[in-house]
């Protein structure tokens, strides 16, 4: 990797990282209420190690198993994995250990099994219920209709730790409808505490990817999950 390239990609992290900054401040928030997991799926180990020097030590990757693979060559940095991608069952054993934490709950299935899993290995997990707010049939996750019976069956497992939800915008969806999906997250997030339904406040909302993170810090985004934004300029 070139010092041009790692230069750039420092430079893309501050860009996002002001922006975020922004858009919190608009939203009423303070800068460090936002977080930003960089999403490394396009790349590989070196353009990782730019962004760890860049300061990013939340990062996301979407297929498990190349998780595992950086996970394991990285492993001697502070770096915190979070899963945003599906996590097929057969996956999950190899999986958990690694996790920071897990975005996409997307069944009660998958659910109860990492929760015999994290009870097996004392591994007890955070993990976000993803709802998908669009409706597109491409998209795993709970239907707003699905969600609160599912939420009280999530709350009877002791090694998942519901810490609040993750969403992403439709694939056809202009700003304004992104805009509404994402406080219709916001909103389900609301109804899921004052019905109490987990023993603690749910506090977390990863919603927000390179085109709408704004509008996502807008709507009460905790966490953004931004991949390309942070590599323009490299041709990856
Ligand atoms: C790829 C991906 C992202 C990042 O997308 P960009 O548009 O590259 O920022 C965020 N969330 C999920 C679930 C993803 O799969």
């Amino acid at each position: 990797m070139t010092n041009a390239r790692a230069a750039r990609i420092a430079e893309n992290v501050s860009a996002v990282r002001s922006r975020i900054a922004a858009a919190a401040v608009r939203s009423g928030r303070d800068a460090n209420d936002v977080s930003l997991v960089a999403v490394t799926k396009y790349v590989g180990l070196p353009e990782i190690e730019a962004l760890i020097a860049s300061g990013c030590y939340d990062l996301g990757e979407s297929r498990p198993q190349s998780l595992w693979e950086k996970a394991a060559a990285l492993s001697h940095t502070p770096v915190r994995w979070h899963l945003i991608g599906h996590l097929q069952r057969n996956k999950i054993r190899r999986t958990i250990p690694h996790l920071y934490r897990l975005h996409s709950g997307d069944s009660l299935r998958l659910l109860s099994e990492v929760d015999q899993e994290a009870l097996t290995i004392d591994h007890p997990l955070d993990v976000l219920l993803e709802i998908n707010i669009s409706g597109d049939l491409t998209k795993h996750g709970f239907s707003s209709d699905e969600l609160f019976a599912a939420a009280a069956q999530a709350a009877k497992l002791p090694r998942v730790r519901v810490r609040g939800l993750m969403a992403m915008s439709g694939l056809e969806s202009n700003t304004t409808q992104t805009r509404q999906q994402f406080a219709a997250v916001r909103m389900l997030l609301d109804e899921l505490n004052s019905r109490s339904i987990f023993p603690g406040k749910l506090t977390e909302l990863s919603m927000g990817m390179s085109d709408d993170y704004e509008s996502a810090i807008l709507e009460g985004a905790t966490m953004v999950r931004v991949g390309s934004a942070l590599f323009e300029g490299l041709d990856v």
